[in-house]
């Protein structure tokens, strides 16, 4: 479970996540979109502990990110939209540094490292040096490096970006098992087709504010546009004057 409580985050003078409550239960995946300059990456990076928020709690499975972090951090696994990886550690060579950053025993972890290697497809180069790999193949060895500890929450800013059709579709799969299994999902994405597919309830930012939270059969109530597609309902919102108003579901 993931719990915002007036999340805020300024820079300087500039507000880039204002004032953001919202709760997402156990087992659901939730999509964040919004346009560039939203405040998605923000609200992300608080979420991981890359940022500490200005005002208000977050929370991971009920810790607290700034005052319980190591337990907080125990329960996340995080892949970022640009893949960070130790150029002179092979892919296997990383995937032991997190198991050992997670303390996991020594004979469990060769257990997983060989799951996630099979799961995520990377054989032919998990004893190459990571400076010789594509995005693509970056972006795979991260994936198996959040799943290594099997966190009880995911969060993923723009994961499909660099993966080929078949590594999507992994990651498609194993996300539904997951999620039907009790793990939380926390995405940001620009692609509307993705999280129509994928997400239980999506939240719309427009300038640090979430303008919608909800289903896409819940925005197609409430937004009065001739044809509904996620693309048409989504444009609506965020070509919509900006003010302070808030989201209207009972949720946040
Ligand atoms: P995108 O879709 O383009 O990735 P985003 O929704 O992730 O955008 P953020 O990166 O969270 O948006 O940025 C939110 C706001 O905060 C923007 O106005 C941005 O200019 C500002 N911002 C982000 N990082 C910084 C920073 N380090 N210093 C100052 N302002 C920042």
């Amino acid at each position: 479970m993931i719990q915002f409580e007036h999340a805020t985050r300024t820079y300087g003078s500039k507000i880039a996540v204002s004032d953001l409550s919202l709760t997402i239960p156990s087992g659901e995946l939730f999509a964040l979109l919004g346009p560039n300059g939203a405040g998605k990456t923000t609200t992300i990076k608080m979420l991981v502990g890359l940022l500490r928020p200005s005002g208000g709690v977050i929370r991971v499975c009920g810790h607290d990110l700034i005052t319980e972090t190591r337990s907080a951090h125990l329960h996340l696994g995080y892949v970022p939209d640009e893949p960070y990886l130790y150029d002179k550690l092979t892919g296997h060579e990383f995937l032991r540094f997190i198991a050992d950053m997670y303390r996991i025993p020594r004979d469990l972890s060769q257990e997983y490292i060989k799951r996630e290697i099979d799961r995520f497809e990377l054989h032919e180069f998990a004893n190459e040096l990571a400076e010789n790999y594509s995005l693509g193949m970056r972006q795979r060895l991260v994936f198996a490096a959040a799943f290594l500890h099997d966190p009880d929450v995911l969060v993923l800013d723009e994961p499909m970006v660099g993966l080929d059709p078949r590594s999507v579709r992994i990651v498609k799969d194993l996300l539904k098992s997951k999620t039907a299994d009790g793990m939380t999902v926390f995405m940001s994405t620009h692609t509307l087709a993705m999280a129509e597919e994928m997400a239980d309830r999506m939240g719309i930012m427009v300038q640090g504010d979430l303008k919608f939270l909800g289903t896409v059969s819940e925005l197609q109530e409430q937004v009065d546009v001739e044809t509904r597609s996620l693309e048409n309902l989504y444009l609506e919102i965020t070509s919509r004057p900006t003010g302070r108003q808030k989201a209207s579901s009972n949720d946040i």
